[in-house]
């Protein structure tokens, strides 16, 4: 639909954009605004922030981490209790990687945060361009993200934060819903609920949750923050790929699919959560991260000490 000459449903001024699933046209102003608002909204109930907190920003440098981090510093950069702090990770991906880590190093020094950056390389002494044309059990998604996941909790606790921020938008959390579906895979399920403070874990915050991938895109787009790079070349691996494109021709025909898949979820969240309690935390007897087993899911990939 050609959304130049439309106007916008809360104003006189011309639409951006058409919420297909709200049936809302909005202009610059009110969409900035709604998306604001839903953010804000999304941390004041499901992570609450205290006075005195550091909180981590999980910062790839692309669109989703660098507007995470964006709108935080806009909700949280006055206060002089609260510190932000960008954490980037180095899988080691040639051509890929690199850019989206110098996009980042940009953002921090203009916001004036502190920014950290870590490798595959320092820490597992292996990058994931070493790892992918290995033999392999799984894809090298699962590879990078365990890795990623643990490295980045290791550092925010290293840095005394109460939570990690990452970048998660409405589309990640409706694909990695309808994966764990399709899976079968209920104890994933539940860790997507908004989760509890648990010992080891710094608690994971996704203030994007509520927000369409493409409406992060123009958000961004109109904040002049980075877009888009090159794809990471490990991607097409990935089960989530042919999950993002069904869901997509889902939302096309179906407005609103993204969002009744998440809200479907959050209802039923606490009713899952008391079937399927998540487990007790402990210590993985090889790299001391917390874990639910002896060993922890990164050093079992590494093959570390087994
Ligand atoms: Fe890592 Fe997969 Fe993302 Fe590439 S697409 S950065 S391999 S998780």
């Amino acid at each position: 639909m050609d959304t130049k000459t439309i106007k916008c449903n809360k104003c006189n001024n011309n639409a951006i954009i058409f919420q297909k699933y709200s049936g809302m046209h909005l202009c610059r102003k009110h969409f900035i605004e709604d998306v604001e608002r839903k953010i804000k909204l999304t941390i004041r109930k499901h992570y609450s922030v205290k006075r005195n907190e550091i909180i981590a920003v999980g910062l790839s440098g692309g669109k989703d981490s660098s507007t995470t981090l964006h709108i935080l510093h806009q909700i949280f950069g006055k206060r002089p209790d609260i510190e932000l702090v960008g954490i980037s990770i180095d899988e080691g991906i040639e051509g890929y990687r690199p850019d989206t880590i110098e996009s980042a190093k940009e953002l921090t020094e203009k916001l004036g945060i502190r920014h950290i950056v870590r490798s595959f390389k320092e820490e597992y002494d292996t990058t994931m361009d070493e790892i992918a044309p290995q033999q392999r059990e799984k894809g090298a998604c699962s590879y990078c993200g365990v890795l990623r996941k643990s490295l980045l909790n290791k550092i925010a606790l290293e840095v005394g934060a109460t939570k990690l921020a990452i970048g998660h938008n409405l589309d990640d959390e409706a694909q990695t819903l309808l994966l764990n579906h399709l899976k079968g895979d209920v104890s994933r399920m539940v860790r997507l609920a908004p989760p509890k403070e648990l010992e080891g874990l710094v608690l994971r915050m996704k203030p994007l949750r509520h927000i369409p991938e493409k409406e992060v895109a123009l958000y961004a787009y109109l904040h002049d923050l980075p877009l888009g790079f090159g794809g990471c070349p490990y991607a097409h691996e990935a089960m989530r790929r042919e999950i993002r494109v069904m869901l997509n021709d889902f939302e096309v025909r179906h407005p609103g699919t993204k969002y009744a898949l998440l809200s479907g979820f959050d209802k039923i969240s606490g009713i899952l959560g008391r079937e399927f309690p998540q487990e007790g935390l402990s210590q993985c007897r090889i790299c001391g991260q917390a874990c639910t087993e002896d060993v922890c899911q990164a050093c079992k990939l590494l093959k570390r000490n087994q």
